[in-house]
């Protein structure tokens, strides 16, 4: 590593921090700026020591953006920044000021802990529950999870990139997530972004309508893991490409960890650019099977705990025989029965389950969209179009909207992000304790539980 020289780096650091002195507040300036001390610089990193693990993550946070660009600025260089705690720094002058806020107390830590989860959820655009713990392992998925394990062992040097495919509801943006939150458990500070190649699109859009082109790329070429969910999606998007092309070879060199899923193998995507495909299938390639019947049955087992629902093996074997080629139907059919036996207050069994779901194929009995569930309850209540989506909140139309989440969640088996970005962006939590509201309703007021039961009975589910 050709190290700059020390007071170079001294001075370089020194211009660096100047913006954030003049703009924070002289206490935020001592807490979290001052203890940082830049101890070796080359082209593609900076190694910055800091008191701890939870400084690091706090100032990762809240303040690398502002100081990678000034950093940038300064230098001239876009490296990457890296933090360093414990015994890298000479003990008395890092640990010998004041410890910061993360220090000062079980319960501020705690509540710090909370915040930074919070705030990773917003930055990292992780689902939450998509992790290696929940992944249930199968013949028909155990390579691309052995894979997916190793490169978040050691993100940026084995298998770049890494793309997974397979068909719908197989399990790949379970996978992609899990490969992040892996990369996060061993490494705080690592930077890691989620999203979906449609919300690429849409934000590139949105940043050339703004002028902002250069800003969108800057910030995404300083991630450590950036994972792009559903690559077939950027087929016939030309500009979009382009400028993924360029992303990706700009990450690649500086050796960040690159994972893509598609339904498609990468050279069998219609309508992307041959040398992105190349680049696509240039690390290691893996995919994902329909899973076996023991596999869907164990899956059915995994969430029904997850859920704490009572569900029979019996059950679980009649669900896992009729819902054999995708896991989010296998999981909805789940949802659908746990919804109406806690509705009607009764056991889950096998009779249960065959009225239930059915003679019919998964297929003919879809869950209804959202759409549907919208246009139904818009009528049901005596709103106007859009009302659900709106800002507004009378009584009537807080109700509606939260029995919308109730059913979106347990109809369709949508993920309360899905759920909340639908009903006009709002935000998870609200829609976590919507449907938990619904729920509390139903069971003390019996006129507004018939009210639900109507409903999910017109919606199809009954
Ligand atoms: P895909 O991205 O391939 O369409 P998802 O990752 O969205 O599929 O998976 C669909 C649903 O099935 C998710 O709720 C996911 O948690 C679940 N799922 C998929 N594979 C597994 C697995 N091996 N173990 C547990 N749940 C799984
Ligand atoms: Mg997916």
């Amino acid at each position: 590593m050709d190290k700059s020289s020390g007071t170079n780096l001294k001075s370089l650091w020194e211009q660096t921090v100047a913006p954030l002195r003049e703009r924070l507040d002289s206490t935020d300036y001592t807490t979290w700026i001052e203890p940082m001390k830049p101890l070796a610089a080359d082209d593609r990193s900076v190694e910055i020591a800091v008191p701890n693990r939870m400084f690091a993550a706090w100032v990762e946070e809240n303040f690398l953006d502002e100081l990678s660009d000034s950093w940038v600025r300064a230098s001239g260089r876009n490296s990457r920044f890296h933090f360093s705690w414990g015994d890298v720094a000479p003990q008395g002058e890092l640990f010998g000021r004041p410890a910061p806020a993360a220090d000062s107390g079980h319960e501020t830590a705690e509540k710090l802990a909370q915040e930074l989860k919070q705030s990773r959820r917003r930055t990292t655009g992780l689902i939450e529950r998509y992790d290696f713990t929940s992944f249930v392992v199968g013949p028909n998925n155990q390579f691309a999870r052995a894979a997916a394990m190793a490169v978040s062992g050691q993100p940026g040097t084995l298998y770049n990139p890494f793309f997974v495919f397979g068909g719908v509801g197989l399990g790949k943006t379970h996978l992609a997530n899990a490969i992040g939150h892996s990369v996060l458990a061993e490494n705080p500070s690592a930077r890691v972004l989620f999203m979906s190649a449609d919300a690429f699109t849409n934000r590139l859009i949105d940043a050339i309508s703004h002028n902002k082109v250069q800003e969108f790329k800057n910030r995404i070429r300083r991630v450590d893991v950036l994972i792009i969910d559903d690559v077939q999606f950027l087929a016939g998007r030309e500009r979009t490409q382009q400028e993924f092309f360029h992303i990706f070879n700009a990450l690649y060199e500086r050796g960040s960890q690159i994972i893509l899923t598609s339904d498609k193998y990468p050279n069998e995507m219609q309508g992307v650019e041959e040398r992105l495909c190349n680049r696509f299938g240039s690390g290691l390639v893996a995919d994902i099977q329909p899973p076996d019947a023991e596999t869907r049955v164990a899956i059915l087992e995994r969430k029904a705990k997850e859920e704490r629902i009572h569900l029979p093996l019996d059950v679980a074997t009649h669900i896992a025989e009729r819902f054999d080629s995708n896991i989010r139907d296998l999981e909805g059919a789940l949802t659908r029965l746990s919804a109406w036996a806690s509705l009607n207050r009764c056991e889950i069994t096998l009779d249960l389950a065959a009225n239930l779901l059915g003679e019919t194929a998964p297929s003919e009995r879809r869950p209804p969209t959202f759409d549907e569930i919208e246009a139904r309850l818009t009528t049901y209540f005596g709103l106007k179009p859009g009302d659900l989506k709106a800002r507004r909140r009378t009584r009537k139309i807080s109700d509606a909207r939260q029995v919308a989440m109730f059913l979106m969640r347990s109809l369709a088996g949508a993920s309360f992000p899905a759920i909340g970005e639908h009903l006009g962006g709002r935000d998870h939590s609200t829609v976590v304790h919507g449907c938990g509201a619904v729920r509390k309703r139903c069971e003390k007021d019996a006129r507004f539980r018939a009210v639900v039961e109507t409903l999910v009975r017109e919606l199809g589910c009954g």
